[in-house]
């Protein structure tokens, strides 16, 4: 053959040693329009092919003694008696035929729009079907039920067997996938993979990815499927454990505690510190002394004071000489800690700049700098010399791939990253597994938690009333919308189609805006105009969302609450309640269903973070609760995050044991995991994850 090598079908390849390798076009029923279509469901070769889960099982095995009943799904075989076909308008029509099933009950069976089965369905034909079984009158039928006919598949991949169905878009039809599926099994030798005793005691890696597609019975693809997410999971720790040790080298100068810096700072913040924060800055101290870069995740609910053990951790750093970096992820926030940082380390020898997209640095008047941006900070051309710490705020907003590439800016640089969405244990395990971690389970005393209320829109005018009364009161309101401008649907509404009438309702009281299409130094004005009370209240997008300090701020009234998720709402109620005098957040939810308002009842009932993370991931999962940056790459092909706990455990624990035994993984039992993990770890830190 001339042609050029195909991409989609691999026409031209040599044929490549690992059956897993060959591309999916080389299969029976595959041809290159299909290969094409299936390149869209990202299948290119066979490993790719049976890595798509089936979404269920069909139990479309015959059973024959059973008693048959309305409404159930059942497998049949049948002769067809007779059949007609009508057609009335231009493309409608119904094939109605007569059959037998093989105990002697008389079946009608109908087929609506498919005039082509009329030459296929005929009399005499033996067919199976497997469909709904519905009962008029003393009479059986079923519509619109898939067929085979018996004299079509010498090979039956689709009948009297429990078939997959797998989720396909509509891309390729589900039997020319399963076939190709059953084709693709039927070429992998019995041992595809050398045997691994840690895992083959749930079964070989074979059995498994056979039994995942095509189970002899509904409870056996489910012992197959956790067989290969154990793996996947070990495959991800042992990556995990990997980046560790690589991020542990090569060693960094040991900064050995400074109680006088401490001391400084927490004097510049003016309270004593709570429990939790003590122990979060012993951890960072001990950390900044062992001789070795610090990879640490910093874990606390909103309003948990994450800031000042972040201060504490800059203060030793820069007073050891070396310079630190602070990343937050929107410009607004990275103001507001350039100004809090400036407060919180007066007195230490460290200039504080703040180094944004709008703005330029000046050069440090010293050595060490505290460098405060966002992703600016990570430009390609940007030097930071002498840097020694990098603190990334609000760590889920970016992706893995960020991370490495400002540490990339350093040698051995510590790093400390933050987060206000205490996500679950086994998910901290999974995402997290190269970094310690330390929580803030505690609260700044004399809080008291907002009080919470979920209203329908029809309650506006009392809402606006009350924002009103409180603005007289002097307390600082904030209004936030999931949308600036106009909205596409009817029924939404936005800041700027609001704008005007919150405007007249709160008369006479100055509001200000802030959302993502003004300018940062707008923007920046606004949000000083409302910090300092001249501006009662602020209108502005989720911006307001992450980290923003307005300690007199009592009320936080959210729109079309049902559009965002319940962490995300968390993180803005966090925004009140921050002085210890009473606060509220209200969220008027205009979404019609009960579902969504139960939902966010959760908000009313619970006021603990770590609480609503866990209902929001049972509820939306990872992706949903950390945003695509974090939990992209996240091992759940085969795993599910939400429900094999127990499997994330038992993972980790193997993948201690291992990396115990063989820390460079050069034997060969452990090539295959190794292979996996490098693998992994190169797809991770290409950063094809990234938002950026
Ligand atoms: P977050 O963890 O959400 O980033 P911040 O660091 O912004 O929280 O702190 C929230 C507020 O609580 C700030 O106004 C801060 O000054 C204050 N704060 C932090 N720690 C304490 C403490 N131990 N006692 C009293 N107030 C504190
Ligand atoms: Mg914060």
């Amino acid at each position: 053959m001339t042609a050029a090598p195909n991409e989609a079908t691999g026409d031209g390849d040599p044929a490549p040693a690992d059956p897993l390798a060959v591309p999916v076009g080389r299969l029976p029923g595959i041809g290159p329009v299909r290969a094409r279509r299936l390149l869209a469901l990202g299948v290119r070769t066979v490993r790719d092919m049976l890595w798509v889960r089936p979404r269920r099982h069909e139990d479309r095995r015959e059973r024959t003694g059973a008693p048959w009943a309305a409404g159930e799904a059942r497998a049949m075989r049948l002769s067809i008696e007779s059949s007609r076909l009508r057609r009335w308008g231009w493309r409608r029509s119904l094939l109605d035929a007569a059959a037998v099933a093989d105990g002697g009950t008389s079946v009608r069976l109908r087929w609506f729009n498919m005039p082509y089965l009329a030459q296929r369905i005929t009399p005499g034909a033996r067919v199976w079907v497997f469909g709904k079984l519905k009962s008029a009158r003393g009479t059986w039928s079923m519509d619109n039920p898939e067929y085979e006919l018996e004299a079509d598949d010498a090979d039956p991949v689709h009948r009297d067997r429990i078939v997959p169905v797998y989720p396909l878009s509509g891309h390729v039809p589900q039997r020319v996938f399963r076939s190709a599926v059953a084709g693709a099994l039927a070429t992998l030798p019995p041992h595809t993979r050398p045997p691994d005793p840690r895992l083959d005691g749930h079964g070989t890696w074979t059995w498994a990815i056979r039994a995942l597609h095509f189970p002899q019975t509904l409870s056996e693809a489910e012992v197959a499927r956790k067989r290969l997410a154990l793996e996947e999971f070990l495959e991800w720790q042992i990556a995990m454990a990997l980046r560790r040790t690589a991020n542990r080298q090569p060693p960094s100068p040991p900064i050995s505690a400074a109680p006088s810096i401490l001391s400084r700072v927490l004097a510049n913040a003016g309270f004593e510190p709570t429990g939790a924060q003590r122990r979060a800055i012993a951890e960072i101290s001990r950390d900044l002394a062992a001789g070795a870069p610090m990879n640490r995740l910093l874990q606390g609910d909103v309003g948990s004071g994450k800031t000042l053990v972040a201060a504490a951790a800059m203060a030793q750093v820069a007073a050891a000489g070396r310079s630190c970096a602070l990343m937050a992820p929107t410009e607004l926030l990275a103001r507001q800690h350039a100004r809090t940082l400036g407060r919180l380390l007066a007195g230490i020898p460290a200039d504080v700049l703040l180094l944004t997209a709008g703005a330029r640095p000046e050069t440090p008047r010293t050595q060490p700098a505290v460098w405060v941006g966002t992703h600016a900070l990570f430009q390609e051309r940007l030097q930071l010399p002498g840097l020694g710490l990098i603190v990334i705020d609000e760590q889920h907003r970016f992706g893995v791939g960020q991370r490495a590439r400002l540490r990339a800016k350093a040698d051995s640089p510590h790093l400390l990253v933050m987060s206000a969405t205490p996500i679950p244990r086994t998910l901290a395990l999974t995402l997290y597994g190269d970094l310690d971690i330390s929580i803030l389970d505690e609260r700044p005393p004399g809080r008291m938690p907002p009080v919470t209320w979920v209203r329908p829109p029809a309650r506006a005018n009392a809402i606006w009333d009350f924002a009103k009364t409180k603005a007289d009161e002097g307390r600082q309101v904030f209004v936030v919308f999931p949308t600036i401008g106009h909205p596409t649907a009817r029924d939404m509404r936005s800041l700027e189609s609001d704008a005007a009438a919150i405007r007249e309702r709160l008369h006479p009281h100055r509001i200000a805006v802030a959302h993502g299409r003004m300018s940062p130094e707008e923007r920046d004005a606004a949000m000083a105009d409302f910090a300092s009370g001249k501006a009662p209240v602020l209108l502005a997008t989720t911006l307001v969302e992450v980290g923003v300090d307005v300690p007199g701020a009592a009320v936080m009234i959210v729109e079309h609450a049902e559009r965002f998720g319940l962490a995300q709402l968390h993180q803005m109620r966090g925004r009140v309640g921050r002085g210890g005098e009473p606060s509220w957040c209200i969220l008027i939810c205009r979404g019609a269903s009960d579902a969504a308002k139960r939902r966010l009842d959760a908000l009313v009932r619970h006021d603990d973070g770590f609480k609503i993370a866990e209902i929001d991931f049972q509820a939306r999962g990872a992706g949903e609760l950390l945003g695509t940056a974090q939990s992209g790459h996240a091992p759940c092909r085969m795993g599910n995050l939400r429900t094999d706990a127990a499997l994330i455990l038992r993972a980790r624990d193997m993948a201690r044991d291992i990396i115990a035994e063989d820390p460079a993984l050069d034997t060969p039992a452990h090539a295959q995991l190794a292979a996996a993990a490098r693998a992994l770890l190169d797809r991770l830190g290409s950063g094809a994850s990234d938002p950026a």
